[in-house]
């Protein structure tokens, strides 16, 4: 098989387990992926997701105009657009709408604690991406201010995005954002999270090479105990690899971080951090 024959049968897949999942409603949701270093394919707008067909999809270039395709590409390219400018190692995006992490990111809560092994191993914390009207820049812009740093964001009043190197990958992280978000739900109702121990995520932090995992996965403190009123959400997204990475402390839906729980390490300097682990492991 081609291989765009291969990644329209995927997104086509796809579409059909995020509309099965309850990932969205109606005609929500869209994924795309890189074909080559020009041309994106992409879910088209106005149709159900579950009920694609692959010759439905939609080629653009990397400025977002149409190549290809009866229908318009999904309204909400530019948020696409903004995360393969910024992530060249990023080839494939999907969004939706899942409800309970949906319902976080209405709630102004982020999903920033180092509760589970497994989010803290592949997503580290989730932010909330400041709301932006869909399909404008405005919502674009706020996925800039996140997505050099993370690979899965909460979208406030709106939804979810996750990337990946592959399609399946960023499906994958979609359905690991809404698990981590109604664990996190039920743990809150009875009672509140117990982080792990600061020497825990620094294990599962050092087994990321393990899974083959060069993304950054950035996290609050594992100091923070849930239930705090001071939450960091997550360090914040550098502007060049040199650029600070430290936590948001200007987000007033979460609240500021004192200065003890500041996280300042650059952007070089984690990602050397990280290789190091690889090597160690190798
Ligand atoms: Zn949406």
């Amino acid at each position: 098989m081609q291989l765009e024959e291969r990644l329209r049968a995927d997104i086509v897949e796809i579409g059909r387990r995020v509309y099965e999942r309850g990932f969205v409603a109606s005609n929500d949701g869209n994924i795309s992926v890189r074909l080559d270093d020009d041309r994106l394919l992409m879910t088209p707008t106005g149709v159900s997701k579950g009920f694609m067909t692959p010759d439905m999809l939609v080629t653009t270039d990397l400025a977002g105009r149409k190549l290809t395709g009866d229908r318009d590409a999904s309204s909400e390219i530019l948020m696409h657009l903004a995360v393969y400018e910024l992530r060249p190692d990023i080839r494939a995006v999907v969004h939706a709408h899942p409800p309970t992490a949906t319902g976080f990111a209405v709630a102004g809560i982020p999903l920033d604690r180092a509760v589970l092994a497994e989010v803290v191993t592949t997503l580290g914390s989730i932010p909330i991406a400041d709301y932006g009207t869909p399909s404008t820049t405005e919502l674009a812009d706020a996925v800039r201010r996140f997505i050099r740093a993370h690979d899965g964001l909460l979208l406030a009043n709106h939804g979810a995005l996750t990337v990946a190197r592959e399609l399946f990958a960023a499906y994958y992280k979609m359905e690991t954002v809404e698990h981590f978000a109604r664990i996190s739900l039920v743990a809150r109702q009875l009672g509140g999270e117990r982080v792990l121990s600061r020497e825990e995520v620094n294990r599962l932090q050092h087994l990321r090479g393990r899974y083959g995992i060069a993304a950054p996965a950035p996290l609050c403190p594992p100091d923070h105990e849930a239930g705090d009123e001071v939450s960091c959400q997550t360090v914040d997204a550098p502007s060049s690899p040199d650029a600070r990475l430290v936590a948001p402390a200007a987000q007033p839906r979460v609240g500021s971080l004192g200065l003890d729980d500041e996280v300042r390490l650059t952007y070089r300097e984690l990602t050397a951090l990280i290789a190091d682990a690889v090597k160690q492991l190798r």
